[in-house]
């Protein structure tokens, strides 16, 4: 890796006179404070100032660096230096830096296949594995911010996926059920939809659940507190189901899922006189005028509920966690997901808003591990024992962590996500149709140091385990039919007779 950065330090008065001291410093600083960071075992490296020459106030420098020691940190230790030195001796300081010229190259794991393209980035040049940019046009403040190295990564990342980017996530079965009896092959979501126990709408990707259907997802709801969260001392919390960005932003979702999420606005001012024309407007159209409304609300800056842990775990960002409340089991059953799902949507298992109760677990790695077996010997029960569902457990990467490249090794398989599949018989045979993700478990380091979440003394990791009210509800009806006359003992002592509901003429 090597950059290359021409810059002028601008002082806050002349300095030609005193040329000679900023030339000592600049002298010490090359055997001194531009090496600074290179490893024991390393020759020679590091930054150093090779050209420099003042001009009234301004400081021309050129810096040459290796991955030791890169430039951008190199001009602003040399800018503190020179500002301390300087100011005490003649006091005068460095005001600020303006970059006229900087270009780093380092080298690739690939040869790109098509043509990259990265903001903040003037020219991006690639030739074999070897790729050139410049970055001339980044402020003081974005260099202070790393933005090269981000930018940096970002090529990377892109040249990586353009290679192994199409690839389906990692998936090794873990656990599977013993075939169960199947006593019809119709989409549940279809029949629920002829007998009006669910109707589409009112806007793409939603369901209206009415009395029956509602009462079966929210037995499935009564049986995972329970059977599973209730048993193993979870705790209930409410929270809110607007996300802004920047919890987005620590979880990875914002990099991860902008394509799925659902945004939300404000509106610019509330008051009633500022909205008059729009009101009138409707009043006489009976429409909403969208060009006005739009005029009228700021643009998002924040978005609706994905999955419910980041505002889980926004809630103990910069925290200290007592050992004594170790491990926390929180769960979140009251605040709707919702994703845009577009061409994927399938029925009331892909939509484009659901339920879920999601359970946040934070505590050290072996407590998590144990809280892991348990927690899906507790499923084992729910599955087997009350839904008696033809089911299997398998091992993958989400891709979102993938794609961040953050993906866990751990050598074994406690750390990362399993994924809980059911067969749907109206999909075609067990063996060639795609089974259906009704839930997962995850564990992770990851978000306790994005939420610089602590604990007096040990390491914490943390993870969740999303359960699916409408994708548990597809999967048994899948299996068992609507008829209740088919339906396992254990689930029909929970649900007891179902709703008359209305007849509809
Ligand atoms: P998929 O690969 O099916 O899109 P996902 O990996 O996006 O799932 P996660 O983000 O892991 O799903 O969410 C966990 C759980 O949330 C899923 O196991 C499922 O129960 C539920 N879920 C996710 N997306 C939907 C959806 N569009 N409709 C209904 N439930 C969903
Ligand atoms: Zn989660
Ligand atoms: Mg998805």
């Amino acid at each position: 890796m090597e950059f290359e950065l021409e810059a002028v330090l601008s002082f806050s008065g002349e300095i030609d006179e005193i040329n000679d001291d900023i030339s000592k410093v600049i002298s010490d600083a090359n055997e001194d404070i531009l090496k600074r960071g290179i490893p024991n075992d390393v020759e020679s490296g590091g930054a150093s100032v090779v050209e420099h020459t003042t001009d009234g106030k301004d400081l021309h420098i050129k810096i040459s660096s290796d991955r030791y020691v890169r430039a951008h940190d190199a001009v602003v230790r040399l800018r503190k230096k020179l500002s301390q030195d300087m100011g005490k001796k003649h006091h005068v300081g460095v005001r600020g830096i303006n970059i006229e010229r900087y270009q780093i190259s380092f080298e690739l794991e690939d040869e790109p296949k098509t043509q990259i393209k990265v903001p903040y980035v003037d020219n991006l040049n690639i030739i074999g594995k070897t790729c050139s940019i410049s970055v001339t046009s980044l402020t003081e403040e974005q260099l202070q911010r790393n933005f090269v190295d981000r930018i940096i990564n970002r090529i990377k990342e892109k040249v990586h996926h353009q290679y192994y980017g199409g690839k389906e996530e990692k998936w090794e079965l873990v656990w599977e059920s013993e075939k169960k009896d199947i006593v019809w092959k119709e989409d549940p979501t279809k029949v629920m939809e002829e007998k009006g126990w669910i109707k589409k709408g009112p806007t793409k990707g939603k369901w209206f659940y009415r009395s029956q259907a509602a009462k079966i997802l929210k037995t499935m709801e009564d049986i995972a507190v329970s059977e599973i969260l209730e048993p193993l001392g979870f705790e209930e919390i409410i929270e809110s189901m607007m996300v802004p960005f920047d919890v987005w932003i620590d979880t990875g979702h914002m990099e991860g899922i902008p394509n799925e999420a659902y945004y939300i606005s404000e509106p610019r001012t509330r008051d009633p006189d500022e909205w008059e024309e729009i009101v009138d407007e409707i009043k006489i159209s009976r429409e909403v005028p969208i060009k006005k409304l739009d005029k009228m609300t700021t643009p998002p800056k924040a978005g609706i509920c994905y999955a419910q842990c980041p505002v889980i775990y926004w809630s103990l960002k910069n925290c200290t966690i007592s050992d004594s409340s170790l491990p926390v089991l929180l769960y979140d059953k009251t605040s709707p997901s919702a994703r845009y799902e577009s061409g994927g949507r399938h029925g009331i298992e892909r939509v484009d808003e659901f339920h879920r109760i999601e359970p946040v677990y934070i505590g050290t790695k072996e407590q998590l591990i144990d809280l892991k077996n348990d927690l899906i010997e507790r499923y084992k029960h729910v599955f087997e024992d009350i839904l008696e569902l033809e089911w299997r457990m398998a091992n993958v990467t989400p891709f979102y962590l993938q794609q961040a490249g953050e993906e866990e090794k751990d050598g074994k398989t406690e750390l990362g996500t399993v994924d809980f599949e059911a067969y749907l018989p109206y999909r075609g045979t067990r063996e060639n149709s795609e089974w259906l993700e009704f839930q997962n478990l995850s564990l992770f380091k990851k978000y306790t140091d994005s939420f610089n979440i602590k604990s007096q003394t040990r390491e914490l990791y943390s993870g969740c385990t999303g359960i699916g009210l409408e994708r548990w509800t597809a999967a048994f009806l899948a299996q068992k039919g609507i008829d209740p006359k088919f339906w396992p003992e254990g689930f029909v002592k929970r649900v007891g007779d179902l709703p008359k509901g209305i007849e509809i003429l």
